[in-house]
C-alpha cells in the first residue's frame, strides 16, 4: 500500500486569510478549480434541495430569500476561475474551462427546471400582492419567478429533457467560440522591420517591441490583432500594403478555415437558440430574448437602429466622398479601399481640425487618467481611493485602490489590470470577485476593471489614445456601479440589471472624461508637467465629433445583423458569410467600411447569450446617457451635489432593484429624449450627399 501523500488544504475550499478576504491568488493553482467546483455544486445542490424539499408552507423567506443564500461557495470558485480564463489564462486554464462550462450546463439545468422548486415560486408569486413585501423583495420575487420561467421551469418533462440539452451544447459552443478567436488573435503577429515603423509613434513602436519581448522575440517589434494594435496601426501607417495585410486579418478573426473557424459554430449556436426560442413559446429568439429588457420587442430596437443608420450612413458616405477627394489631390491612383480609411480620415481631421492623436498622448498617462477617474468619483459621490499593496493578485501588473467612503468607512476594493497580455482576451470588461450585498451582514464588494493599453517604454509611463481614455472611464464606470452598489439581494447586485439599461452607468461616465474642467486639471505632460494647452484642448474637443458617421455605421450595422441573425429563420443564416453579406446590402452598406465585430468574431452575440439580439443595448442606453447628462449641464455644473446625489440614490446604487424605467424616471423627472443622441454624435445635421 502506497502512502497518501500530505496535501495542503485546497485554497479555494478554505476561509480566506488574506485582507478583506480577498482570494489568494498566488495558492490558487489550475488543478485546484475542478475539485473546488465539484464541492461548490454538491454544496448549492444541497441546498437547494433543502428549500425544495422544506416540508413548512412556503414563504418568501424559506423559498426566496433562502435562494439568494445558496450558491455561495459556487459564486467564490467562479468568480476567480472566471476572472482568471479571460485575463491571465493558459492552456491548463483553457482545458478546465471546456470540462467547467459543460458542467455548470449540467449543474444548473435541473435546478432552473426543478417542477416542485418552481412550483413553491409560482405560489408565492401569485400570492404576492397579500405577502407584504418591501419594494426590494417584491422586485425579487418578480426576477425569480421571470429567470425560472424563462429557463423553462413550467415545460413539459419532454420539453425539458430537450432544453437542458440544448443549453449543455449552447455551453460548450459558447466556450469554443471564445476558444476559437482567442486562438486566432495569439497565432497572428507581423513584425516591424525597422522600414515598417514610418509614421509610428514612439509609444506604439514601444509597444511593439514589449509585445516582441512578451513572445519571446527580445529585440524585434511585432504588432498583434488586439483592436488596439490594429486600428491604431491603419491609422497611422503610411504604408498601404502593410494596412491591407492587418486590416485583412482583423477582420478574418475566427474565418480562416483553420481550426480556430467559427462559421460552424455560430450556424449550430442560432439553430438551437432558435429551437429553444420556440419550445419556451415565442416565434424567434429575439422576441424571447427582448420580453426581458427595456426594449421589450424587435421591433422597438428595429425602429431605433433605423432613426439612427439613416443619418449615419449619409454622413459617411459623404465622408467617403471627402476621403476620395483627398487621396486624388495627393495623386492617389486608387479607389479608397477599407484599410485605407483610418488613414485617411486621421489625415483629414489633422488637417480639418489641426488635432492628431499623437499631440495629446502624452497629455493622457495612464495614471493622470486613473486620477481623473477617481477625482470625478469623489467629486460626485464622495468616495475617495488609496492603493493598496498588500492585496493578492493574479499578475504582477495588477493594482488594487481600496475605496472609501464619506465617513471613510471601507466601501469596496478596486483592481485594475491594464495592460496587453498575450494570456488577455481582447477587449476591456468590468467584472467582480465578490458582490455588494447586505442579506446576512454587510459583504464589501471586489470590483475589477480589465483593459488592453499598450505598456509604455521601459522607464515611460503608458500613454493613451482619446479612445483609450475613453474606455477607461466606461469601464469605471460600469465599476462604480458595482463599488456603489447598495442592496440588500445579492442578485441583485449592481450590475445586475438590464442588458440595455447597464450601459447607462459607463457611458454616462464618459462625459466627464471630455470635459474641460477635468482635462485641464489631470491632462499633463508626462515630461514637463505642463496642463494640455488651450487650442489643443478646443482642437482635441471639436475633433470627438469627427468621423462619427463612420463609426455610428460601424456600430449600428454589427447591431441590424445581431437583431436578423435572431429574428430571421435560422435555416437563413446556414452560411454565415452570405447571410452577413446579404443583410449588408440590404442596409446599403458602404462597402469600405466593415462591422464592427463580423460574425466570427462577434463574441458579445456568441460567447453566451448575454448580448445575443442584444448588441443594440450600447445605443439604447446612449440615449438615456445623453439625455442624462444634460441633467449636469442643465444645473450649470458637471458636479453639482443635487444632481449627483439624484444619480448616486436612483441609478448607481440601486443596482436591479428597481424597474429601469422609473429608475431613469426618477432621476431626470421625465422619459429620456431621443435626440441628445444624434446631437451628441454631430448627426442631427443630416449632410446633403446620398
Ligand atoms: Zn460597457
Amino acid at each position: 500500500m502506497s502512502e497518501t501523500p500530505a496535501t495542503s488544504p485546497n485554497p479555494l475550499l478554505v476561509a480566506w486569510q488574506t485582507p478583506h478576504q480577498t482570494p489568494p491568488f498566488a495558492e490558487i493553482e489550475p488543478e485546484h478549480f475542478l475539485p473546488a467546483f465539484e464541492q461548490a455544486f454538491a454544496d448549492h445542490a444541497a441546498e437547494v434541495n433543502a428549500i425544495t424539499h422544506d416540508p413548512t408552507v412556503p414563504d418568501f423567506d424559506n423559498t426566496v430569500t433562502a435562494l439568494e443564500r445558496s450558491g455561495r461557495l459556487l459564486n467564490k470558485v467562479s468568480a476567480v476561475f472566471y476572472d482568471l480564463v479571460s485575463a491571465h489564462s493558459n492552456p491548463a486554464i483553457l482545458e478546465i474551462d471546456k470540462e467547467v462550462s459543460l458542467r455548470m450546463a449540467r449543474h444548473w439545468n435541473p435546478i432552473m427546471m426543478n417542477a416542485v422548486l418552481f412550483g413553491r415560486i409560482v405560489l408565492l408569486h401569485e400570492n404576492r400582492a397579500t405577502l407584504n413585501l418591501t419594494p426590494e423583495q417584491m422586485r425579487l420575487l418578480e426576477r425569480t419567478y421571470t429567470r425560472f420561467h424563462r429557463a423553462g421551469a413550467g415545460l413539459s418533462e419532454d420539453a425539458k429533457k430537450r432544453m437542458a440539452e440544448i443549453n449543455e451544447r449552447l455551453a460548450h459552443l459558447g466556450t469554443s467560440f471564445s476558444h476559437h478567436l482567442l486562438g486566432d488573435e495569439q497565432d497572428w503577429f507581423m513584425e516591424l522591420g525597422e522600414e515598417d515603423r514610418e509614421g509610428l509613434s514612439d509609444s506604439f513602436v514601444a509597444a511593439a517591441k514589449a509585445a516582441a519581448e512578451e513572445r519571446g522575440m527580445a529585440g524585434k517589434a511585432i504588432i498583434t490583432l488586439s483592436r488596439t494594435f490594429a486600428e491604431t496601426f491603419l491609422k497611422s501607417s503610411p504604408r498601404r500594403d502593410l494596412r491591407e495585410k492587418v486590416y485583412k486579418a482583423f477582420i478574418a478573426r475566427g474565418d480562416n478555415g483553420n481550426a480556430n473557424d467559427n462559421n460552424e459554430v455560430i450556424v449550430e449556436i442560432l439553430a438551437l437558440r432558435e429551437e429553444s426560442a420556440k419550445l419556451l413559446g415565442y416565434p424567434t429568439y429575439a422576441a424571447y430574448r427582448l420580453e426581458d429588457s427595456m426594449a421589450k420587442t424587435p421591433e422597438a430596437v428595429r425602429g431605433l437602429l433605423e432613426r439612427v443608420w439613416k443619418p449615419a450612413r449619409a454622413r459617411a458616405l459623404a465622408d467617403r466622398d471627402e476621403l476620395q477627394g483627398m487621396i486624388s489631390e495627393e495623386g492617389g491612383n486608387f479607389a479608397l479601399a477599407p484599410w485605407d480609411w483610418r488613414y485617411y480620415a486621421e489625415k483629414l481631421r489633422q488637417a480639418k481640425a489641426n488635432f492628431d492623436d499623437a499631440a495629446i498622448k502624452p497629455y493622457l498617462s495612464l495614471d493622470h487618467m486613473i486620477e481623473a477617474a477617481f477625482d470625478c468619483a469623489t467629486r460626485l459621490f464622495g468616495i475617495t481611493f488609496s492603493e493598496r499593496k498588500d492585496i493578492p493578485v493574479w499578475h504582477p501588473d495588477v493594482r488594487v485602490w481600496e475605496v472609501r467612503d464619506r465617513e471613510g468607512k471601507h466601501k469596496a476594493l478596486f483592481y485594475g489590470d491594464y495592460f496587453a497580455r498575450a494570456s488577455k482576451r481582447s477587449g476591456a470588461w468590468m467584472t467582480s470577485l465578490r458582490d455588494q450585498q447586505r442579506l446576512d451582514g454587510e459583504i464589501a464588494p471586489l470590483i475589477i476593471n480589465v483593459c488592453n493599453f499598450a505598456k509604455g517604454a521601459e522607464g515611460e509611463p503608458s500613454l493613451l489614445s482619446p479612445d483609450d481614455a475613453r474606455t477607461l472611464f466606461h469601464e469605471f464606470g460600469h465599476g462604480l456601479h458595482g463599488m456603489l452598489s447598495n442592496v440588500l439581494f445579492p442578485s441583485l447586485s449592481g450590475t445586475s440589471v438590464f442588458t440595455d439599461f447597464v450601459e447607462l452607468p459607463s457611458q454616462l461616465y464618459e462625459h466627464w472624461q471630455e470635459r474641460p474642467e477635468v482635462l485641464q486639471k489631470f491632462a499633463r505632460h508626462y515630461q514637463t508637467g505642463e496642463p494640455l494647452p488651450e487650442d489643443l484642448l478646443q482642437r482635441f474637443l471639436a475633433a470627438r465629433k469627427f468621423n462619427q458617421g463612420f463609426a455610428t455605421v460601424e456600430f449600428v450595422s454589427s447591431a441590424l445583423v445581431d437583431l436578423e441573425f435572431h429574428t430571421q429563420p435560422a435555416a437563413a443564416s446556414r452560411d454565415v458569410r452570405a447571410f452577413e453579406q446579404a443583410e449588408l446590402k440590404k442596409i446599403g452598406m458602404p462597402e469600405e467600411i466593415a462591422m464592427r465585430h463580423r460574425p466570427t468574431q462577434f463574441g458579445h452575440i456568441f460567447t453566451g447569450d448575454h448580448y445575443a439580439a442584444g448588441y443594440y443595448s450600447y445605443m439604447w442606453s446612449e440615449v438615456m446617457d445623453a439625455d442624462a447628462f444634460g441633467a449636469f449641464e442643465e444645473a450649470g455644473n458637471i458636479f453639482d451635489p443635487a444632481t449627483a446625489k439624484r444619480l448616486h440614490d436612483d441609478i448607481y446604487s440601486t443596482g436591479g432593484s428597481v424597474d429601469p424605467e422609473a429608475a431613469y424616471v426618477a432621476f431626470r423627472g421625465r422619459e429620456p429624449e431621443p435626440d441628445a443622441l444624434l446631437r451628441r454624435r454631430g448627426l442631427l445635421e443630416t449632410p446633403e450627399a446620398a
